[in-house]
């Protein structure tokens, strides 16, 4: 492209899958063949295999040389974009650098051989480790007793909510207490877990502040009110100042503050939702200690209580009598398994290990640096013609900012999506946009603590031509992006599973073949 010249550049090969790389009889290593050994000391390995989970036919695996599979896997990888290339200033998202010393760790046989029916006196070491992360969790959040089992920000919230109900219920109130409340900027997936766990969720509007209206607020709780859901800093990156007369209102009329934790980053350290008066908090692991997410991979969504809750977390709980760890399942008011074991060993391995290296001290500026990095950008970014920050545009932000490209888009026909798509072309990964809700042509930016000054000037200098362009050049925005190994998918396609062939027996199937 003209004018191009000495811009980012991703690489894009005409890579093959690797199942027609593959050539029969290639293989990676030649391994010794036991198979002889074997039956001399054990006779028929085949017999000792129950008959029903023989294989009976050959997989149909690709075969291919060690040197294949390294250069498909290093080629796939260029064409990629992840934490581990550049800034990654996803909105709500907090896409961090994830230290390797805590994946090398979790990567260790000692933990990566163990198995969850292990006897509990072989294990200690383990639940040493889980427990005292579940003590530090409660310490960083405010709560009492913390369940490490749900696997995801969205399965804590969800566990969250069965916990206000077997609270209500206990109370006799279960019926009565239908409804939980979240405000109009909340993440999507609070209300859809209220709705799973049987509540109507009930929406309240932001005020001119971009906070909790505590007029509509108080108009909507009544005897009704099961609980309210709500993340602070908010989704606008602002810190809700009114807290503790948010928890007196829901708390008034007898219902739960339910905390979405995924925004922890910024007050780590600083401050604890149980203090603000939440009852129920979930951390979002995979977003604040160390744990690469995306992309559907495992993650952690721990669920802290307050006293009064501590009997319906789910069983088994982490107890020490002094001398040995136990698994206590004998907990009468339990609501039960919200996961099978005790949730994802190695990820909550990964976040002991970073809060372990990080410390309290660590911890704080971790809060410090994110907060600063959000405010810088945001500084500068609000010197950029065709963006406004919505919201009282004086005020600081916590981990995140929200800018709306509405005068842009109303100027030159480019929006938040081209926008997006644009930054691509400059080696950089576009920020959340679309939400919240509540900005026209939203841009939710989230650069973490963990990208350098530097990192932070390449986006705000990219946004700014971005915005230039989009003035004197439209067009090349609207095309875009030009310098990356795909080029402008269909939003609609991309993302539906009729056009996606998503594993190899997709694919052979939607060319009239099997497996
Ligand atoms: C990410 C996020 C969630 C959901 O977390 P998952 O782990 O993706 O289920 C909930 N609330 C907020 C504010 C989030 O940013």
């Amino acid at each position: 492209m003209e004018g191009e010249n000495g811009m980012f550049k991703q690489a894009k090969w005409n890579e093959p899958l690797i199942f027609k790389l593959g050539r029969k009889g290639r293989k990676g290593h030649i391994l010794p063949k036991v198979e002889d050994e074997v039956k001399r000391a054990v006779g028929d390995v085949n017999a000792l295999i129950p008959e029903n989970m023989r294989r009976i036919s050959q997989l149909r695996l690709p075969e291919l040389s060690e040197v294949e599979v390294t250069r498909h896997f290093m080629r796939l990888s260029q064409m990629n974009y992840g934490v581990d290339s550049g800034l990654y200033p996803l909105g709500s998202c907090t896409m961090k650098y994830n230290p390797k010393i805590n994946e090398f760790l979790a990567n260790l046989p000692t933990i990566g051989m163990l198995h969850p029916y292990q006897n509990e006196s072989t294990v200690q070491g383990i639940l040493e480790i889980l427990y005292r992360l579940e003590r530090w969790l409660t310490e960083i959040t405010g709560t009492y007793e913390i369940c490490l089992q749900p696997a995801a920000g969205a399965h804590g919230e969800f566990l969250g909510t069965l916990l206000m109900r077997a609270y209500h219920k206990l109370n006799g109130e279960c019926k009565k207490r239908n409804e939980v409340i979240v405000p109009d900027s909340a993440h999507g997936t609070n209300p859809a877990s209220a709705a799973m766990a049987g509540f109507n969720a009930v929406v309240v509007p932001s005020d001119e502040n971009g906070c909790v209206d505590l007029e509509a607020l108080k108009a909507a709780v009544s005897e009704r009110t099961a609980g309210l859901m709500l993340t602070n800093p908010n989704t606008l990156g602002i810190f809700e100042e009114n807290i503790e007369e948010i928890a007196k209102i829901v708390h008034e009329t007898g219902g739960l503050l339910y905390y979405d934790g995924a925004n922890l980053n910024p007050i780590l350290g600083k401050a604890r939702p149980g203090d603000m008066g939440f009852d129920i908090v979930h951390i979002n692991i995979h977003k604040t200690f160390s744990t690469p997410h995306g992309g559907g991979g495992p993650g952690a969504g721990p669920v802290g209580v307050s006293e009064e809750l501590t009997k319906f977390l789910p069983v088994p709980r982490i107890v020490f009598d002094g001398e040995r760890y136990r698994l206590d399942y004998d907990r009468p008011y339990s609501i039960g398994k919200i996961r099978s074991f005790y949730g994802n060993v190695a990820v909550l391995l990964k976040a002991y290990a970073y809060i372990l290296s990080l410390g309290g001290e660590g911890l704080k500026e971790v809060a410090e640096v994110s907060v600063l990095n959000a405010n810088y950008l945001m500084k500068k970014l609000k010197e950029i013609e065709g963006l406004t920050l919505p919201y009282i545009s004086e005020k600081p932000r916590k981990h995140e900012c929200v800018f709306s490209a509405k005068p842009l888009k109303n100027e030159t026909g480019v929006s938040a999506l081209n926008i997006a798509k644009r930054l691509l072309d400059y080696g950089l990964h576009a920020p959340t946009i679309y939400f919240p809700l509540i900005v026209d042509e939203a841009l939710m930016i989230e650069p973490t603590e963990t990208f350098e000054k530097e990192e932070l000037d390449r986006f705000v200098e990219a946004m700014r031509k971005i915005c230039e362009e989009a003035y004197t050049n439209p067009e090349a925005i609207l095309q875009a992006p030009h310098n990356t190994s795909v080029s402008r998918l269909d939003e609609v396609k991309a993302s539906h599973p009729r056009t996606m062939a998503l594993s190899w027996r997709m694919y052979l199937k939607k060319n009239g073949q099997n497996l």
